[in-house]
This record gives structure tokens, C-alpha cells and sequence, in this order.
């Protein structure tokens, strides 16, 4: 079999969905669709939720083999597949150690209630069988955004999953969302946003611009004027204001590659956070002299 042979295959969805800083790991698909799917501005919520037999799996890992070339990181790919019970996920990750001896850390979406649901035990059975971090998404500090974009987890809800994988020692990536209490929270977001991250130590944090896709709940709401949508400009703005509080102890790579729809700001923080607040005044300072 050639390797794109293998890599049609290997996956079933036509488009695969990872975050940027797995773009160097090989890729498993575990789970498909979000367990939850009710957030109003996501467009994965719409996708059937379910996990992929186990003999699928099983199948796809041999097929990994043979294209892995020595990667030492997998990331399971789907919305949450920690939500999988821990004895399915131990014995996929047996299966992985079987048959992908190269691979030193394993890697996956989980929202804080997977990871609340889960007990102590089971969280440190998954790290000591390779689960070296998570990816989860916090997107506000704000528990009226959360509300508002019917998150389904409170801040209190977050900070407890991110507790417990502190005291796992299990790393963890997080993600939040610009934009998105509107205009009508948007001070709101940025301070407690900045404040929310600020209690923890991630490895990475990964921001992005709220995007309105059709077909959800938010478009609805901003159609008929429940939410104002914020301009590229005044998401940059917001940005500005949220890094300006975020006192980070630990250093992490911070990404947001929405900025203005074509920039990418890229930096350790807080070894770096005056350069970048120099960089997004520029921007900002640009595109105000282009309005
Ligand atoms: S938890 Fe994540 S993937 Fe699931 S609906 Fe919310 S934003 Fe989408």
C-alpha cells in the first residue's frame, strides 16, 4: 500500500481538525464530534457524536504504524475523546505502545467536566500509561460569557479540572475565544479572561477571534440582534487589554494567528509580553490610519 493509500484510511472525516501546536504529531482519530455540542457559536456541535470501535481503532494504529516515521508524540483527534471511559482509553493507549513504540507522549481534547467526571486515580492511571497533557478549552474567564454561550461549564467547573491535572502533573494547553461576550462584555472577558489564566501555569495557550459560522445558535442571535459581533479591529483591541492583565508565573507560547484576519502573534509570555503589546499597538495603530 502506497502512504496516501494508508492516509485515506487512517481517516475517516475529510477534514482533520488539530490545534496548531500539534501540527508535528502523528494523528489518531478516537472520537468524532463533541460529547456536549451545545456551545452556540460551535460549528462541531452539529457532528455526531461517537467514539470509533475498538477494533477500528486497532486497525488504524497498525495502519499508523507504517507512516509514523519515528514521531515520538500522537494526538487523538476528536472534540473531547477523554470523555471515553479510562479502561477504553488504557486500553487504546496499550494498543499504542504495542504497536508504536516510538511514541512518548499521547496528547487530546477534554472538556473540564471529562476530566471532573474522572476520578483522581483514574487521571493518574492515563498519565502513568503516557497521557502527558491535555488540550482544554476555557474561552472566558467570564462566567456571564460562559453563560451566554452556553458553555455548559463554569469557571469554577475549569479551574477544578485544571486543579486536578496540577496535582497529576499532567500539562495542559488551553484555548480562549476574543470576542466572545460581544461588545456588551468585552471589558468583562479581557480582565477575567486575563485573570482565569493568569492562576495557572499551561504549556501553551491558543487564542482565537470568535468566528459566526451559519447554522448555529450565535448566528441566529447576532441576525436578530441578541449579539453584536465585534470588528477584527476591536477584537485586536480586546486582545491589547487581556495580555496587558495576563501575569503569567510560568512561561508559555502564546498563539492567536486571527489577529486582523491575517496576522499571527506568536510569543512566550511573560518573557515577551512588552514586545508583543508593542506589536499589537502597531497593528492596531495601522489599522486605525487605514480605516
Ligand atoms: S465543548 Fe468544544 S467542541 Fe464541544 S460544543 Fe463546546 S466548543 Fe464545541
Amino acid at each position: 500500500m502506497t502512504r496516501e493509500e494508508i492516509y485515506a484510511l487512517l481517516y475517516d472525516d475529510a477534514e482533520v481538525y488539530r490545534p496548531p501546536f500539534e501540527a508535528e504529531s502523528a494523528l489518531l482519530e478516537v472520537s468524532h464530534g463533541c460529547s456536549y455540542g451545545r456551545c452556540f457559536f460551535c460549528d462541531f456541535g452539529r457532528d455526531e457524536f461517537y467514539h470509533f470501535d475498538f477494533e477500528d481503532i486497532e486497525n488504524k494504529i497498525k495502519l499508523l504504524s507504517h507512516v509514523i516515521d519515528g514521531s515520538d508524540r500522537l494526538y487523538f483527534l476528536g472534540s473531547n475523546p477523554f470523555c471515553a471511559p479510562t479502561g477504553k482509553l488504557l486500553r487504546i493507549i496499550d494498543l499504542v505502545r504495542r504497536h508504536l513504540p516510538s511514541v512518548e507522549e499521547i496528547s487530546m481534547y477534554a472538556r473540564a467536566d471529562d476530566i471532573n467526571r474522572k476520578s483522581w486515580h483514574d487521571i493518574m492511571r492515563l498519565k502513568d500509561a503516557g497521557v502527558t497533557d491535555l488540550h482544554v478549552g476555557v474561552e472566558s474567564g467570564s462566567d456571564k460569557v460562559l453563560k451566554l454561550m452556553n458553555k455548559g461549564e463554569t469557571t469554577h467547573d475549569i479551574a477544578k479540572a485544571l486543579d486536578t491535572l496540577e496535582s497529576c502533573e499532567i500539562g495542559y494547553n488551553l484555548t480562549a475565544i476574543l470576542g466572545m461576550g460581544g461588545y456588551r462584555y468585552s471589558a468583562e472577558h479581557a480582565e477575567e479572561t486575563a485573570r482565569f489564566l493568569s492562576r495557572f501555569h499551561p504549556i501553551s495557550i491558543w487564542c482565537m477571534a470568535l468566528k459566526i459560522w451559519p447554522d448555529t445558535p450565535l448566528y441566529q442571535m447576532a441576525q436578530d440582534g441578541r449579539f453584536e459581533q465585534m470588528t477584527p479591529l476591536d477584537v485586536l483591541k480586546e486582545e491589547r487589554a487581556m495580555i496587558s492583565m495576563m501575569e503569567m508565573e510560568k512561561e508559555c507560547i502564546y498563539v492567536d494567528s486571527t489577529a486582523l484576519n491575517k496576522y499571527t502573534i506568536s510569543a512566550w509570555l511573560p518573557s515577551l509580553k512588552d514586545s508583543v503589546l508593542e506589536n499589537i499597538d502597531r497593528l492596531i495603530a495601522q489599522a486605525e490610519a487605514e480605516l
